[in-house]
């Protein structure tokens, strides 16, 4: 892809970060004809951790008009979840769902994932500036970015608005002072790829598999088309503290103690070094402000343990482009109401649904041994994403009904809820 030459002083909106975020919010303000530029800090394809979609991120891919090249890739379907704790086993199909939402989804070594929307939105005609720096942003009514390109050459380029999407990168939460402690505990993750995963054959073989290493550890499995597999062990302090402190021997000790983990993976071989995120857990105090706003990884992020990540991103980015493209046109736009408060709904949603993991709630529910097809649909379009459907109440009622159905399952005698 050709590089585009050095930026213009102006551009209508200005994003920082080229990740599914950023992409997919430059493609929807593109299409409506803004004049939009993406400064990303690293070169294309870069790694980064986040390889599991969930079905909800397909439509909004395909509303920034990013599904059909995504397609073209020979990504390795995802049909659904599996959880094992020991002796117990639960899995979730996307075809059998409450949202009449995508059956399916990826799962997408997120280096090529995001190379292919990158070099897409290039083509529709969006500038990505690689290897270029955002170091300092003036917000306000007149939002400025000061960039610094591989040359080292610095650009002050001023806009109408600038989004952050620049995730663990944070520019404006540091900037401004918006990162606040999150509500969750502590956790670390030691993750890496590998050969030598004995898969399930057909149309298994792209499910992700989540195996429990106790109540407050767990270790993911997420395979891909190019015969490689994605692994990581996620847990708190205490659970890292029995163990040795080598990642890889990190890894391989906790694949050791679980009977399921080493039926699986009892042949793997690693492909690179794995690596190691301590803390990933984050809140924020606010969402926008004058002349910006934060979307996907910048915002608040809670946990990968239901792979909600990207789908936030998608989501994040495509309520911002909506607002933006009307603000833009000199409608008043009511910044809490249109973007805060329902990016926050699904958020919350997921951390009702994450706090209920490591509490134990949610895998009393999952392994429920006689559970209600209807309530077990509801939850399977959470696990999708679909945290914004209003129809569902183990979405938008998630703070009464995940507790109602743990009594309801502890204490019927059959587990009929
Ligand atoms: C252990 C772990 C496992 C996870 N697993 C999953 C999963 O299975 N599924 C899932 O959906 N999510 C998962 N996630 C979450 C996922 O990683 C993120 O939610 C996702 O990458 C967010 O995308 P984004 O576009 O917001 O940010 P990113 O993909 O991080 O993109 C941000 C971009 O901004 C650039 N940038 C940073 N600073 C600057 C700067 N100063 N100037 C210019 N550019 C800059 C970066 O180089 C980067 O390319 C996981 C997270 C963790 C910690």
């Amino acid at each position: 892809m050709e590089k585009p030459a050095t930026p213009n002083n102006r551009y209508d909106v200005v994003i920082i970060g080229a990740g599914p975020a950023g992409t997919s919010a430059a493609a929807l303000l593109h299409r409506v004809g803004q004049d939009v530029a993406i400064f990303e800090r690293d070169e294309f394809p870069r790694f980064v951790i986040g390889e599991s979609l969930l079905p909800h991120s397909m439509d909004f891919l395909e509303q920034a008009g990013l599904l059909e090249c995504c397609k073209k890739q020979n990504y390795l379907e995802k049909h659904g979840g599996a959880f094992f704790d020991q002796e117990k086993h639960c899995k979730f199909n996307f075809d059998d769902q409450f949202t009449d939402g995508w059956p399916y989804t990826w799962q997408v070594p997120r280096d090529h994932f995001d190379n292919v929307l990158a070099e897409e939105v290039q083509k529709m005609g969006v500038p990505v500036f690689f290897q270029h720096t955002v170091k300092d942003v003036q917000v306000g009514s007149n939002p400025t970015v000061e960039v610094t390109g591989v040359d080292g050459q610095v650009h002050r380029i001023s806009s109408r608005f600038i989004i952050d999407a620049s995730g663990y990168g944070r520019v404006l939460p540091r900037q401004l002072g918006l990162d606040e402690p999150s509500t969750l505990t502590h956790r670390k993750s030691v993750f890496t790829h590998i050969t030598g995963d004995h898969r399930p054959a057909g149309r298994d073989e792209g499910t992700t598999w989540i195996v429990s290493l106790g109540q407050q550890a767990w270790l993911w499995i997420i395979p891909f088309s190019n015969g490689r597999t994605s692994i990581g062990v996620v847990g708190d302090n205490d659970f890292f503290a029995d163990l040795p402190t080598e990642p890889g021997e990190i890894l391989r000790k906790a694949i050791m103690s679980d009977p399921v983990a080493v039926r699986r993976l009892s042949d793997m071989e690693f492909v690179f070094e794995p690596k190691v995120i301590d803390g990933y857990s984050i809140g924020i105090k606010r969402l926008w402000g004058e002349g910006y706003c934060l979307i996907g990884n910048t915002m608040e992020f809670l946990d990968p343990i239901f792979s909600s990540g990207v789908t936030v991103a998608l989501a994040s980015a495509n309520l911002t482009a909506n607002a933006l493209i009307r603000q833009l046109n000199g409608e008043t736009v009511d910044w809490d109401t249109d973007f805060s408060d329902v990016v926050n709904q699904g958020v919350e949603t997921f951390r009702t649904y994450v706090e209920g993991w490591y509490t134990g709630a949610v895998p009393t529910v999952f392994y429920s041994p006689n559970p209600d097809a209807r309530v077990r649909a509801s939850i399977c379009s959470v696990l999708a994403g679909y945290v914004w459907d209003n129809k569902n109440p183990y979405a938008w009622d998630h703070k009464r009904k995940l507790p109602q159905l743990v009594s309801l399952v502890q204490t019927s005698d059959d587990s009929k809820v």
